[in-house]
């Protein structure tokens, strides 16, 4: 394969383009963000939807967008007096040192991919355990280690049923959609919106989690088709390619859409995929907020749950032996930092809070960032997860806490895992069009509906084998 590079001459005007844009934006900004600031403080609830990657023909100088939405004003200006930022505008284009895996998985070409903003000089590269691999995923590894991590027949069962329901609702275009009816199902609790890549990209994640491939497996040609269609709505841009759907939604979208890209490619080192895969991790790293966090929009101030998605991402292409500059994962560590309380225990939405979901989408994002399993924050967070116990409707939570607990293999384990997975066989739809699937009421079932909701909870009855272990003897100890 010919080695891309992508500092290209036409890359580097692109950046500089992107960064005359940005800055420039960003003075607007500050701008408005003076203007509109009351007096009194009170927090102004707007969000300065920077429009950096609205220049996609000509840079527009005079057109940033506004929006309402949940975002302080505060929060949304990016402080420009930080050196780091100031420096890195100023930075050469040089790429992160890239740390590549000893452990190989499919693809045995490394290749570079470099955000472009040059903040690489200016930090240390990030030690990290890249465990939690795919090796579970081949159908003798799953039965063992489902069989020897608690799972049992019957939620392997469930799993089945739910991959059935899922390519029952496949669209034939290769799609999925969070309005998953289309005339033809009465399949109760759709979502709210229709977002097509984000749930063809949430839909294929159970079945690559299961172990089955375009290339291998029962369903290989629905995820075939699935995965065509991601690629075929994939839009070019400067930044990389652009999955999103859906107003103020977007990175939700690509960063799922993303992963389901990486997952299979790194599964099956798919060369067709390479491509694609590639540009959806480099727009996910121009994506990144100067402070490290990724929201709905491009360059918006972070929030914890779609940074989330996002840093999952990054990790799912280091599992596809992709670099990811080193820079971008050391900027996510200090965005988790920045809404942590007790030292690092618990996590909030986007303050500092002790908040239950993110503090689960935060751990899990630490132990992949590189914090060992006797880390004290870990323990304490993981404690408070652990009491908080399974939800009985919050699915969000439950995804990313069962598998916190699941890579710690604690005191606590064994009990949450009964109740979790029990409670989730029991739930399953068993009759009619909607056998297999499972909907729970909460603000994030409402939205995703029927179709989130049995993605999510299959996935949290895969955790004994969608991800190796990140501790212990079986984890493969090595860089991000
Ligand atoms: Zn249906």
């Amino acid at each position: 394969m010919p080695q891309r590079s992508w500092l290209a001459t036409d890359s580097v005007q692109s950046t500089l383009s992107f960064m005359i844009s940005m800055i420039v934006h960003l003075l607007i900004l500050v701008g408005l963000g003076l203007f509109l600031s009351p007096p009194d403080n009170e927090p102004q609830r707007i969000a300065l939807l920077a429009s950096t990657f609205d220049d996609r023909d000509e840079p527009s100088l005079l057109e940033p967008t506004l929006t309402l939405d949940t975002v302080d004003s505060a929060e949304a200006l990016p402080e420009l007096d930080d050196p780091q930022v100031a420096q890195a505008f100023d930075a050469p284009n040089i790429p992160a040192p890239f740390a590549r895996p000893k452990s190989a998985t499919a693809p045995q070409t490394p290749h570079h991919l470099a955000g472009d903003i040059p903040f690489a000089t200016l930090l240390t590269v990030n030690h990290a355990p890249v465990g939690g691999g795919f090796e579970g995923r081949t159908q003798q590894a799953r039965a063992q280690l489902a069989a020897s991590g608690g799972g049992t027949p019957h939620s392997e069962a469930a799993v089945e049923a739910a991959l059935a329901w899922l390519a029952g609702h496949q669209r034939p275009d290769g799609s999925w959609r969070l309005l998953h009816q289309a005339g033809v199902c009465d399949c109760r609790n759709q979502g709210l919106r229709e977002s097509s890549t984000g749930a063809t990209g949430l839909s294929l994640l159970p079945f690559l989690g299961a172990g089955y491939t375009h290339l291998r497996g029962p369903y290989h040609e629905a995820i075939q088709k699935g995965l065509d269609y991601l690629i075929q709505k994939m839009i070019d841009t400067p930044h990389g390619g652009d999955l999103q759907e859906g107003a103020n939604f977007g990175m939700y979208t690509h960063g799922i859409a993303t992963i389901a890209l990486c997952e299979a490619y790194a599964m099956t080192g798919d060369q067709q995929l390479e491509p694609y895969v590639e540009k959806a991790i480099r727009f996910i790293c121009n994506a990144q907020h100067p402070r490290g966090g990724w929201r709905y929009n491009p360059g918006q101030p972070g929030d914890t749950t779609v940074s989330g998605w996002q840093v999952m991402a990054l990790k799912s292409a280091r599992l596809a032996r992709l670099e990811v500059p080193s820079h971008v994962i050391e900027r996510s560590t200090l965005y988790l930092d920045s809404v942590s309380t007790s030292q690092g225990a618990f996590y909030g939405y986007q303050p500092p809070k002790k908040e239950a979901g993110p503090t689960a989408v935060a751990l899990l994002l630490r132990m992949y960032l590189g914090w060992t399993r006797d880390d004290d924050r870990l323990t304490r967070g993981a404690l408070y997860l652990a009491a908080t116990g399974p939800s009985k409707t919050d699915v969000y939570f439950n995804y990313y806490a069962t598998q916190v607990l699941h890579h710690l293999q604690g005191n606590d384990w064994p009990q949450w895992n009964a109740k979790m997975r029990d409670y989730l066989v029991e739930r399953q739809a068993k009759h009619g069009h909607e056998k297999g699937s499972w909907f729970f009421p909460d603000s994030h079932g409402t939205i995703g509906g029927r179709l989130y909701t049995t993605a999510m909870c299959a996935m949290i009855l895969e955790v004994y084998y969608r991800h190796m272990p990140l501790y212990g003897d079986d984890a493969v100890i090595d860089e991000f």
